[in-house]
């Protein structure tokens, strides 16, 4: 760390749509560096492109990183001493800074039309040039500007100094970006809304940000920002630029390469843990070959020093492999309110009619969720042991229509009928006894006491259905099976 003082990250996602697996990964890098070193984690929403910028998209962004447990110091809804933390309600401070710069010299009124503009890029292009700015308002006489003003209020535009930038990227090294890259450009509109690279330099020194840790995608407006920071007088923040996530086919990740949005995996079923797992190691290494990392161990573990150079592979199989990792080892409790709204869509859990307690749901959850890979299995796994009645798949129904089958129902329910619950070990005794006294073990014994409790021919141990199904739910079971009205 060169900088003594806690770091002060800010993740500054624009609310353009659903927050992107790509933005979530740079959030939580941000988050897990603040975190590590004890610093502060800011949000700040970069909504000044009024276009394309919807209150609903930022209002999903900040639930998506609810969701994923990516909580921030300052920001919306969190407050802070450097709000407002939205771009919208800082123009304020935006127009002071630009009016400075233009009181410097360093920035000047530009009365271009978009047309002329449209010409010039035309004309720049024609004749093989880069489509900078041609300089045409860069030095009108002072009077002239006051005239123009007094017609309308103009863009103002930033004086770049013809020179080149070095920035000591604390990921990709030593950028050196050549002198006249770009031309003299906006950093305040027409209407007063500033530039996103101007913006997001007045907001980083004004939220002392020391850190920029952000998508590889922006390393080419860092010079931009850099000439800025210098003009205004600003010390600069380090930069950290995270290198691009690619698709299956080697091309940036997309739509087109399926979900990729935080909120489409939560909707198919994915536990937030795995997928921030999973993202942590998409271009980050612990430097050993630990994959499985909870949050916390991430977080004594994460140094920017081990963040990839090279684009990241974006890989599907392995997402869907951790999240069964973490199918299986997240308390059942969490498991049971993450699995919530995918269970009441399930008649049998959703609609009234029998009231199933909690603790109930909570227990067939435990039963069934090793044989889940995503959370949107549980409805279904659930589903056997919530429903009033067994519902026997085609292979579970052979074993329920033989005498013998009947037999061991009968034989069983009237043993478990009025007496206390039996614990696993009685449970399994008092099932060998119905068997020796019919002279049954095995396959024979089991398979039809499995399709009476479950309907179903595979599932959890038969000690483990009794338990959890509870003596009342079993006997009632084995005696519909059975064919004998229900107990009661
Ligand atoms: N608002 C920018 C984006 O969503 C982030 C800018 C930055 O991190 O500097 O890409």
């Amino acid at each position: 760390m060169t900088h003594t003082a806690p770091p002060r990250v800010r993740f500054a996602p624009s609310p353009t749509g659903w927050l992107h697996v790509g933005n979530a990964r740079t959030a939580l890098y941000n988050w897990l560096f603040a975190r590590h070193h004890g610093g502060t984690f800011i949000l700040r929403i970069e909504d000044t492109d009024l276009d394309r910028s919807t209150a609903d998209s930022a209002v999903g962004i900040l639930e998506s990183m609810r969701w994923l447990g990516l909580d921030w110091d300052e920001g919306p809804e969190a407050g802070g001493t450097c709000g407002p933390y939205r771009q919208s309600e800082r123009l304020a401070l935006y127009q002071a800074a630009a009016l400075r710069l233009l009181e410097q010299g360093q920035a000047y009124h530009c009365f271009c039309t978009p047309e002329q503009l449209e010409a010039d890029r035309q004309e720049a292009l024609a004749h093989g040039r880069p489509p900078q700015y041609v300089g045409r308002c860069a030095r009108l006489a002072a009077a002239e500007v006051a005239h123009r003003r007094a017609q309308g209020p103009g863009a103002i535009r930033f004086r770049v100094p013809r020179e080149e930038v070095v920035v000591d990227d604390l990921i990709r090294g030593r950028v050196t970006f050549p002198a006249g890259e770009f031309g003299d450009f906006v950093i305040l509109r027409t209407n007063g809304i500033p530039s996103y690279n101007f913006a997001v330099v007045v907001d980083d020194h004004a939220m002392g940000i020391s850190h920029v840790i952000r998508g590889e995608d922006h390393l080419s407006n860092t010079p931009k920002q850099v000439f800025l920071y210098r003009a205004l007088g600003y010390p600069p923040p380090a930069f950290a630029h995270l290198s691009m996530i690619l698709g299956p086919d080697g091309t940036r990740l997309s739509k087109r390469h399926g979900a990729t949005s935080v909120q489409q995996f939560m909707e198919l079923g994915y536990l937030p843990e795995a997928l921030l797992n999973y993202l942590a190691l998409l271009g980050w290494s612990p430097g050993d070959d630990r994959e499985v990392m909870p949050l916390e161990e991430l977080t004594a573990s994460f140094t920017l020093d081990r963040v990839s150079r090279s684009a990241s592979t974006f890989d599907p199989g392995k997402l869907s492999w951790m999240n069964g990792v973490y199918l299986r080892t997240v308390p059942t409790a969490r498991l049971f309110s993450l699995c919530r709204p995918f269970l009441t869509r399930e008649p049998a859990v959703g609609p009234p009619g029998e009231v199933l307690h909690e603790s109930y749901l909570l227990a067939v959850v435990e039963l069934v969720k090793n044989h889940a890979h995503f959370l949107t299995d549980l409805p279904t796994l659930v589903a056997p042991y919530v429903r009033p009645t067994v519902t026997p798949t085609p292979e579970a129904e052979p074993y329920l229509h033989t005498e013998e089958a009947r037999n061991i129902f009968r034989a069983l329910s009237s043993r478990l009928e009025d007496r206390p619950p039996l614990n696993r070990e009685e449970f399994v005794s008092m099932l060998k006894q119905v068997g020796k006294t019919l002279g049954l073990s095995g396959k024979n014994l089991f398979m039809p006491v499995r399709a009476a409790l479950s309907g179903e021919t595979h599932g959890p141990d038969l000690d483990r259905l009794y338990l959890t199904l509870g003596p009342v739910r079993a006997v009632d079971r084995l005696r519909r099976a059975a064919g004998e009205p229900p107990p009661r």
